[in-house]
């Protein structure tokens, strides 16, 4: 009796699979310290100027540098940050969505290269529970919503 041919089917190799982990560390500013610019949303703008009990335009004409499609805070000359102390954000319940959601940025999150160069700089990637790869994307893309300009 001839036996049952069983099909070959083409064996796809998996994905790379990717860990995640991430704990911010107490007392550690570093992110804050990094050469860039802080953007905000309009509600960023209203949050933070409520926090600090200024009006949105007392905060903006004071913080704020705003062009035509884009907010950021501005720098003030011996630091990256206005709101920056010795022990971390001085608006820290109102911050902005980029520092809210640092480390978990779409480039960062899309590529392993640049979420390890990251690492260089943040002692809080590598830490801590595994961040499923699923919950990291959903932040990734709140990144993408709050600044459509910045992520077309
Ligand atoms: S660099 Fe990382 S560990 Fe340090 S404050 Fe920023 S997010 Fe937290
Ligand atoms: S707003 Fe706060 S968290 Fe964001 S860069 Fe400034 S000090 Fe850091």
């Amino acid at each position: 009796m001839a036996g049952k041919t069983i099909p070959d089917f083409p064996v796809l190799p998996a994905p790379p699979q990717r860990e995640l982990r991430f704990t911010c560390q107490p007392g550690c500013i570093n992110c804050c310290n990094v050469q860039g610019y802080v953007y905000l949303t309009e509600d960023n703008l209203r949050d933070a100027a409520r926090y600090l009990r200024l009006s949105p335009a007392e905060f903006e004409q004071r913080y704020v540098y705003r062009t035509r499609h884009l907010l950021r805070l501005r720098k003030p000359r011996h630091s990256q940050c206005h709101f920056l102390r010795d022990n971390g954000c001085s608006i820290h319940p109102a911050k902005p969505t980029q520092c809210r959601l640092f480390p978990f940025w779409p480039e960062l999150v899309k590529s392993s290269r640049a979420w390890n160069a990251a690492a260089r700089q943040c002692p809080g990637i590598g830490q801590g529970p595994l961040v499923q790869i699923g919950e990291a994307m959903e932040l990734a893309s709140e990144m993408e919503r709050a600044y459509p300009t910045i992520y077309p």
